[in-house]
């Protein structure tokens, strides 16, 4: 059984007392893909060790994230280019819209997303997705930006059933985490009439630890609390579930 940590953030500061052990802990349950989300390049550096310390376990991403759109974004998006056109990656995130912590740069957030959305395609990347209190605003640029070659994750996908349809029409399949073991989550209530073949499984460790983990530092062994739930909102074997959610990471990120 392999199981895909589609999100995680393993480069954070959470995890530098214990990073190796939090990470054979995983491997050793079977959680053996590892895909990491950018946040700006304070991380890069981070990000590049850790890829070099597992390279057949981590996945990179480059993006910039829209709760770190300031006054600097520009610098910080010719970075994001730069480094894109360096070397692969293998999606452009976490990108979006996230009103949530503050609204000052909400147009700024817009165009850093649009710009992160034209680099996914000029290097035929998926995209994924942060959103947080902007649904409308995200659903806004994908309808814009829709096209054969834009696809990607709609990461931590909290939304309406009626959300999560939109969000698969725009070629997005939805990553899924801790939230769905909550009591208070909502999507557990619906995700069985959404087909597994849209569906990834993610951490977004060291935040949002699944129930009986909730409030402490989230780790990629806690995946196996979300994969549990899935089993039983879908009523197949853990076993299907980890594969069929593992064959869609691969289709969403080519490896
Ligand atoms: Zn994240």
């Amino acid at each position: 059984m392999i199981i895909t940590d589609t999100h995680t953030h393993l480069y954070n500061e959470a995890f530098d007392e214990d990073r190796d052990e939090v990470i054979q802990k995983a491997i050793s349950n079977g959680i053996t893909r590892f895909f990491i989300p950018a946040i700006d390049a304070g991380y890069t550096q981070s990000m590049l060790d850790l890829e070099k310390r597992y390279p057949e376990n981590m996945f990179l991403m480059m993006g910039l994230h829209p709760t770190h759109v300031k006054d600097g974004y520009k610098e910080e998006l010719k970075h994001v280019e730069h480094m894109l056109s360096q070397r692969h990656f293998y999606a452009v995130g976490e990108i979006g819209i996230d009103l949530y912590w503050d609204k000052t740069y909400i147009k700024e957030q817009r165009k850093a997303f649009k710009f992160q959305i034209s680099l996914a395609k000029k290097y035929s990347l998926p995209i994924v997705i942060h959103c947080r209190d902007s649904f409308d605003e995200i659903f806004e640029v994908l309808e814009e930006e829709k096209s054969e070659d834009l696809f990607g994750i709609f990461h931590c996908f909290t939304g309406t059933e009626e959300q999560a349809k939109r969000a698969l029409s725009y070629n997005m399949k939805l990553g899924i985490g801790g939230v769905v073991t909550f009591k208070n989550g909502k999507i557990d209530t619906f995700l069985n009439r959404i087909d597994l073949n849209h569906i990834v499984l993610e951490t977004d460790s060291p935040y949002l630890a699944p129930a009986p983990y909730r409030g402490k530092r989230n780790e990629s062994v806690y995946l196996l609390e979300v994969l549990k739930k899935l089993s039983q909102i879908y009523g197949l074997d853990e076993k299907v579930v980890a594969d069929i959610t593992t064959r869609n990471s691969k289709e969403v990120f080519g490896i």
